[in-house]
Parts: structure tokens; sequence; C-alpha cells
């Protein structure tokens, strides 16, 4: 990155152009302009009446405004049911909107010096940690996760991702190949506007993962969060401008997939598309964005396996197995869905996890003592519901959960499914292949390495996987066997932000994290510089 001089453009003026406009963003979303949708809503309207909700708003050009047609789309708290917030439901007109601030934004911010930019992520980091708290609330409220696991996981990886990238946009430095006709250097240019677009289970910290390297390497960006979880993601745009972030550097568009999502991918102006999702989106995108040559980087959905060896400290492998299973209700693309034990200590492994899991306390997300919180929508839940009703259908035996778990009082109305092990199924089943993306999670004996590999292999996806075992030659031997982007060995999810972060086959295209991330926002040009000798 080439560090020059700002001429007609600084971070000052920027911030300062964003005070001028607080009058905008403090309004209170202008009723006239929200569009309701009256039929079928009479529960939700229900709920409506004992509370205020917030009224969310895009991000564009440095200013907090709705929907440019006024429509919104209900947010809904899903261990409560009550109507948590109204979201802009934007279209195409936002996004071009918000594309083509982000354009004009592009050449001040892309030649900014890396250290100025490297401040602008330094504050928004520090912000988000002053407001931890706050936004651990919104987190739990909008996802139904415990908040105690969105103060310390969620919040704290946002804020790291910034402060990460702050670090790495100082750090990144460019390759040199020297013979001797020549002298070859690489130039690494921003890549141009980013989109973002981010899933609903770790929402500020999966959005932030890739807003933070995007403006660490120079590009602006135009993030389109979950519209089952936007909260965090305004509060981010709040906090834009206070950290002094320019006007049309951070754009956020609200809305669906389908809409806002789907202009977002195909805009002309957008060279690089950083999604996270499911398989099923991810396929959408890379058959729309066919002929646009555009950087694509799809992190998509998992079916990763726990591999337990005979020799592995089960004192250990066994509670982080269930942390693996059930973390964030399942909700995470990392979780370990899959266990395969080596058959020697099957009976036993399978009677510790059910035990562990038993003492797991299904609760109001807002309690200290709760581990497993809501499913993040009635939807998902039905959803996981079924698949639990399948795996009973194809001949699974349900050895603990399996059903929905209805709390007393504020959480009612909540979805909350309680953690089930399912024993009895073989690798072709649907239950073992596809993703539940829920507290699910199914056990498998094997005999020897080679049927844990085989079995381990057994799916299209190759997100993650851990296996537990005393000795280093098979652990080095299995992981270099696993078809997975990340292999855990005797751990589940220990994370340097410095690895690459990805997954093959169904589980996505490209690598995120460390210098991973800042080739991918930025375009690399060799130059080279012929060598004459006297
Ligand atoms: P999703 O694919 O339904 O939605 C993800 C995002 O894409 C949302 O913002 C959504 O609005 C948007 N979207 C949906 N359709 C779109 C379209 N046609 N065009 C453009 N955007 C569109 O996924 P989800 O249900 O929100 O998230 C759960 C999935 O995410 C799971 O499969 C999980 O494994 C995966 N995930 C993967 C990782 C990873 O790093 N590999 C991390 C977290 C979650």
């Amino acid at each position: 990155m080439t560090e020059r001089s700002l001429t007609h453009w600084s971070f000052k003026d920027a911030a300062r152009a964003c005070q001028g406009q607080s009058a905008c963003r403090r309004l209170p979303h202008p009723t006239t302009l929200v569009a309701r949708e009256p039929v079928g809503r009479t529960d939700k309207l229900l709920a409506r009446s004992s509370l205020s909700p917030l009224r969310l708003l895009n991000l564009i050009d440095g200013a907090l405004v709705p929907a440019a047609s006024g429509a919104t789309l209900d947010v809904l708290n899903p261990a409560t049911g009550e109507w948590l917030a109204d979201v802009p439901d934007s279209s195409r007109v936002d996004v071009d909107r918000a594309v083509a601030a982000a354009r004009r934004a592009l050449p001040g911010w892309a030649g900014a010096p890396a250290r100025e930019r490297s401040l602008v992520l330094r504050r928004l980091a520090d912000l988000l940690e002053r407001d931890a708290d706050k936004l651990a609330r919104d987190e739990s409220d909008d996802t139904g996760k415990p908040v105690h696991v969105a103060r310390s996981v969620d919040i704290p990886r946002a804020a790291l991702n910034f402060a990460f990238f702050a670090d790495a946009a100082t750090q990144f430095a460019s390759e040199s190949h020297a013979n001797d006709q020549a002298i070859n250097y690489t130039l690494r240019a921003p890549a141009g506007v980013a989109g973002c677009i981010a899933p609903w289970n770790l929402p500020l910290y999966l959005l932030s993962w890739k807003i933070a390297p995007a403006l660490a390497a120079g590009c602006t960006v135009v993030a389109k969060p979950s519209e089952i979880t936007p909260l965090t993601a305004f509060r981010l745009s709040e906090l834009a401008a206070e950290a002094g972030v320019p006007p049309g550097v951070i754009n956020v568009v609200h809305g669906t997939g389908s809409r806002a999502g789907a202009a977002l991918a195909v805009h002309p102006e957008v060279a690089a598309l950083s999604f996270t999702g499911s398989t099923r989106t991810g396929a959408v995108l890379q058959a729309a964005t066919v002929g646009q040559f555009k950087k694509l980087s799809l992190e998509l959905g998992g079916k990763n396996a726990t591999l337990i060896f005979a020799d592995a400290d089960l004192a250990v492998a066994v509670p982080e197995a269930v942390r693996a299973a059930f973390s964030n209700q399942g909700q995470i693309c990392l979780c370990g869905s899959r266990v395969l034990v080596e058959r020697t200590v099957y009976a036993e492994v399978v009677a510790r996890l059910v035990e562990h899991t038993a003492r797991l306390r299904v609760g109001d997300p807002r309690e200290a003592t709760t581990d497993v919180g809501a499913l993040v929508s009635p939807e998902h839940a039905a959803k996981v519901l079924a698949c639990i009703e399948r795996a009973r259908a194809d001949g699974g035996e349900v050895l603990c959960g399996g059903a929905r778990v209805v709390l007393p009082g504020r959480c009612a109305a909540g979805q909350f499914v309680a953690p089930t092990w399912i024993t009895g199924l073989g690798p072709e089943c649907e239950t073992n292949r596809e993703e539940i993306f829920g507290p699910v999670a199914t056990l498998q004996p094997f005999d020897g390495e080679a049927e844990a590999v085989e079995l381990a292999n057994a799916t299209r996806y190759g997100l993650a996987a851990s296996l537990w075992t005393r000795d280093i030659g098979r652990a080095t031997r299995v992981a270099a066997r696993l078809r997975a982007g990340v292999v855990w060995v005797n751990c589940w999810m220990v994370r340097d932000l410095r690895t690459p972060f990805g997954g093959v086959g169904d589980s996505g295209l490209g690598r995120e994290g460390g210098w991973e991330a800042l080739r991918f926002f930025t375009e690399p040009k060799n130059v080279c510089i012929a060598v004459r000798g006297n």
C-alpha cells in the first residue's frame, strides 16, 4: 500500500461532515414512511402493543435513513416472541444509493495512509468495547443466545476483528521476486467496493469479520446483515461517525436476501463479494454472478465431525464434544454435529456425553445460568424439530432431548429445543449428511483410523473437524486425511485470527483470516523491472 498524504479529503473533515448530519441520524423514524403489512399478523400486532419497538435504519453515505420505499420488516425476539424492532426492507434503489456512496468514498479511503485507516478501525474496536454490555443485550435479544455468551464471545470478538485488522492494515506487505534478469514486485491495490453479506448466527462477529479486513485493505463497504438479526449492525452504523468513519466508507443496507442481498451481490460496481451463509444461497450467488468476474468468497455450511479415539483424554474430550455440539444452540457453522467414537470406548463415551448434556440448562437468555438459549426463529425451530422427526423415521434413537422445551414466564412463547443426541443412523442417512444447524448431534462408532476418516469424510461439506487422541502420530496422519479446511486436535474452536479460515466442497470457496482476507480484498499487480549489467 502506497502511503501518501490526503490532499482534498481528510478524516477530520469527514468526521465533521458526519456530525453535521447528526440531526438526520438522531431523528426518529418517520412513521409516515413505514409500510405495514396488516394481513395475517394479528399475533405480532398483539405482541407489539405493550412494547416500544426500535426503529432501525440503513447507513448510507454517513446518514441513517429508512428504505427509499419506507417499507419495513418486523424483527422478533425469538426467546419471548415479542416484537423487537422494525428494519428497513430495502430494495435495489437503496443498494444503488449505497454502492454509489461507497464508490464516491473509494478514492479518499483507498488513498489514505494505512495508519489513518488503522486509527479508524482501532476507534471502532474501542467503541464496541465501550458499549459491549449494551451490544451483548441487543445481540441476545435478537438471536436468542444467552447474554453471557454474547458478552464473552460475540461482542469481544467483533471488537477484536477491528483491532486485529487495525494492526494488519499497517503490517500488510507485498512480495518481491528477483532473478538474474529482473526484479518483480507486487502492488496490492484495494479491490474496490466490497459487498459483505452475513448470516444470523453470529451477527456482529461475522459482519465485522468481513467489514474490518475490507476497510483495512482500503475497500469501501456495502454490508447486508441478516434481516433476522439486524440490531447490532444498526448499532455499528450508529458508532461509525463517532469513530470517524468518513461518509460512504461503511454503508449498511438492511433487508431480505432475495431483494437487498441479491441486488448487492450482482451490482456491477461491487468488485468483491464476501458472503457467509447457507450452501444453498452460496450456490445462488455463484450462479448469479457468473460472467461478472468479481472476486467471490463463500463461507458456507458445515457437517463437522468430532472424532474421539480410545486413547483420548475423555475427561476433556467429552465436555468439549458437548460444547462443540451445542454451543450457540448448535447454530455455529463449526459445530461438531457428528461425533464418531472408537468402538472400544463407544458405550462409555455415549453414557458420559448424555450425562454431561443432561446438566445443560435450557433457559431464559438473560439468566447467567442459562447454557442453551432460544433458536433464532419459529421457522428455524420448526425445521430443526422436523429434522429430529426425520431421524426418528429413519430409525434413529433419540438418547436425550428430541423435543421443544416450554419455559415459564416471559419466555413461554420462545423457540427452545432441548439438546439432542441421536444414535443408530449410518453415514448415508440424511441426518448424517445434511446440516441441521440446531442442537442436534449424532453418534456413530468406528473401528480404527481408516474407518474414522471414511466416516468423517462421508459428506459433501468440508468445513471443520476436531479429533481427540494422545497419539501425535495418529493426530498428524488423520488431520492430513480429513477433508476439511480447519482441523482441531484435542480442542475445538480455538481461534487465531492470523490462520486461514474456510472450507472445501459444499462448505465454500476461498479463505478468510489474516493475510488471506487482505489478499481477497486487494488486487495484485506485478511490476517487472529489467536488470541489465553495465
Ligand atoms: P442464508 O444463506 O439464508 O442467509 C445469509 C445471508 O444471505 C443473509 O443476510 C440473507 O439475507 C442473505 N441472502 C439470502 N438469500 C440471498 C440471495 N439470494 N442473494 C443475496 N443474499 C441472500 O443463511 P443463514 O440462514 O442466515 O445462516 C445460516 C447458514 O450460514 C448455515 O448454513 C451456516 O453453516 C452458515 N454459516 C457459515 C459460516 C462459515 O464461516 N462457513 C459461518 C456462519 C454461518
